[in-house]
């Protein structure tokens, strides 16, 4: 079993769990995995045809009964034998009829005969003890069941392959190939043996160092894909903020009314745009203001400013351009945003100068003349946020983030040590620490938390 593993999962556990979400359905399945999986079919499993007994990998026609012989529910048994299922262990999946009355007596008679109900994502996490997933596919697997569109399940199914895992394999052992080098330089200092010199060193460790910049980099879309991209309206109040909300998620959601300062909450909607989600914000206006209503309202949407991928800046164009557009305008300064003038259909006013010759969408969220233009400019900022490598092997999860950002710091620091002629024992220790963020990302190294973060999202029979 993996290193690291032994305490949260225990072999002479046998655990399951209904894989089928709640609810009637047309068949539901239970999981069980662990070594008593043959003998609790023993107890409660008759089958139909004279050979009683379960192979590896043949579904097999029966009736589950309680411990007194009373027929819960005619089913279909199908045995994996570990190694070679899901878990790495015994597996036996029941499919029997979606009642859950059914479904619930058939997993009392098992937890009746020593079998305990499995958490969330232990399924998965059996299968990456006993080495069938590494940490990045079981985070793929738990993608994929939670994939809301084609593209995000796309990406998952890929990493719950191993891509992300395969990209990061041959860095690791070109790391470690390096540091082999260097320990035998240190120890066998007196020998005539040919070390690598600095330079050429330092030359693949930053080659390493690249691709992994360029793996971190992938982040940046594949955040937006996993968690959708955050897009948040601002402006001064009354510039048609609600109502180009409204338009933009085609639902009468945002209370549109003439008096300024009504918004006074943050509205959010889920749209998808190429198969990717986007949660629009619809904020409370921008501006001072006196009411402490309204002011709450005002600095939550600073605090969704600060959350969000991109803005929508809306301005009103039939009116003068302001100080409340001028704070408008700054408060989007830092992240990526997109010009707005609204209301093009009535005389415009607005003193295109303020803008300094920046681009601006014209709108109107009342005729709904240029929305599909702001769209296109929406699916473009999308687009420059996918990378070459956006559809094979991408970052997910924070997670992996942070382990691939702290590798690329270990490998930079191990390059300046190397330039300043530092002893080769301390860029060996920089070394050492990518090695251990790389091995940590694909769950070599595990603790506790990094399992709890990961499995604690998972779905239960998964
Ligand atoms: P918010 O305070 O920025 O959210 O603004 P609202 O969406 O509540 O709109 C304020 C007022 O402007 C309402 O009376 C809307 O009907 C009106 N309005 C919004 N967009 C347009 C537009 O494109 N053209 C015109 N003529 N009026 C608009």
């Amino acid at each position: 079993m993996r290193e690291g593993l032994q305490k949260v999962v225990s072999d002479d556990e046998t655990i399951v769990a209904i894989a089928t979400p709640p609810g009637r359905s047309g068949i539901g399945v239970i999981r069980l995995s662990g070594s008593e999986c043959l003998k609790i079919a023993s107890q409660f499993w008759k089958s139909h045809s004279r050979n009683s007994t379960l192979q590896h990998r043949n579904a097999a026609v029966g009736t589950w009964n309680t411990a007194a012989g009373e027929e819960i529910d005619e089913v279909v048994a199908t045995f994996f034998k570990g190694p070679n299922s899901y878990t790495g262990e015994d597996v036996l999946e029941i499919s029997a009829h979606g009642s859950p009355v059914g479904l619930r007596r058939i997993v009392e008679t098992v937890l009746g005969a020593g079998v305990r109900l499995a958490v969330p994502g232990e399924f998965t996490l059996r299968a990456v003890a006993h080495g069938k997933l590494d940490l990045v596919q079981a985070e793929g697997v738990r993608d994929f069941v939670e994939a809301q569109t084609e593209q995000q399940a796309k990406v998952a199914l890929r990493q719950m392959e191993g891509s992300l895992s395969k990209r990061i394999r041959p860095v690791k052992t070109q790391l470690i190939d390096v540091v082999a080098g260097l320990e035998a330089g240190i120890d066998f200092a007196e020998d005539d043996i040919d070390i690598p010199s600095n330079v050429s060193i330092s030359r693949t460790i930053h080659d390493l160092r690249l691709q992994l910049e360029e793996l971190k980099d992938t982040f940046g879309f594949g955040k937006i894909l996993a968690k959708g991209l955050r897009l948040v309206i601002i402006g001064k109040p009354n510039v048609g903020k609600s109502s180009l909300f409204n338009r933009l998620v085609s639902a009468g959601r945002a209370i549109v009314t003439d008096i300024p300062g009504t918004t006074r909450d943050v509205l959010m909607e889920t749209v998808h745009l190429d198969g990717v989600p986007i949660t629009f914000a619809d904020t409370a206006g921008v501006r001072k203001t006196t009411d402490e209503v309204e002011s709450i309202g005002v600095q939550r949407t600073f605090e969704t400013v600060s959350e969000a991928d991109l803005a929508l800046v809306v301005f009103d164009g039939s009116a003068d351009f302001d100080d409340d557009d001028r704070q408008a305008l700054r408060r989007s300064a830092d992240l990526p945003h997109v010009l707005i003038i609204n209301k093009v259909d009535l005389p415009q006013v607005i003193d295109a100068r303020a803008f300094n010759g920046a681009t601006r969408v014209q709108v109107s969220a009342k005729t709904g003349m240029g929305i599909s233009e702001l769209q296109e400019t929406v699916r473009a900022f999308l687009l420059s946020r996918k990378t070459d490598l956006a559809d094979d092997s991408i970052l997910t999860s924070a997670r992996q983030y942070e382990a691939v950002s702290n590798a690329t710091a270990a490998l930079n620091s191990a390059e300046d040590a190397l330039a300043s002629q530092v002893p080769h024992e301390m860029v060996l220790l920089d070394l050492y620490r990518a090695l251990a963020c790389l091995g940590e990302l694909t769950g070599e190294v595990v603790t506790e938390d990094i399992l709890d973060r990961i499995f604690s999202s998972f779905c239960i029979g998964k």
